[in-house]
């Protein structure tokens, strides 16, 4: 497991939440969400593609973007952009931080996430903050034990 802190989000709601947001059930976009959910690894698209086609031979590069756009909008996953790299993607939706370790790649997901009182951040005038999240880097378990 990847994750640090974290468990799976229930999956039952697939259904509802892509019927509430108007969009079709398919077996592609619930193949794609149990991909992203069983390894919380926060894959990038091709990840995601190679994993599903293991189960799905038949399933498309450009199927597998289209079905991640729908759980994305259906607010199911989430995008994590990383400043350098491809996409990733998360099916975690608490607020939560990304740990990346600069290593060997990996993306953890940390349950801490500053409240906008305790960060001291002084804002213009007319600005309401509401989140802050924060990217952290360094050494996963692994490494920082193989640095040594
Ligand atoms: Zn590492
Ligand atoms: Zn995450």
């Amino acid at each position: 497991m990847k994750t640090a802190s974290t468990q799976a989000p229930p999956e039952n709601n697939l259904n509802e939440r892509l019927a509430h947001s108007g969009l079709r059930v398919t077996p592609q976009r619930q193949q794609v969400h149990e991909v992203l959910r069983e390894k919380m690894d926060h894959p990038t698209a091709d990840q995601v593609f190679m994993r599903a086609k293991g189960k799905m031979p038949e399933i498309s590069m450009a199927t597998v973007y289209n079905c991640l756009d729908a759980l994305v909008q259906c607010g199911l996953v989430r995008e994590v952009t990383l400043d350098r790299g491809a996409t990733r993607y998360c099916p975690n939706m608490q607020d939560h931080s990304h740990f990346y370790c600069d290593e060997c790649g990996s993306v953890y997901d940390i349950l801490q996430t500053i409240s906008p009182e305790d960060a001291g951040i002084k804002l213009p005038r007319g600005f309401r903050l509401k989140l802050i999240e924060t990217n952290l880097h360094g050494h996963c378990p692994d490494c920082a034990a193989k640095a040594k």
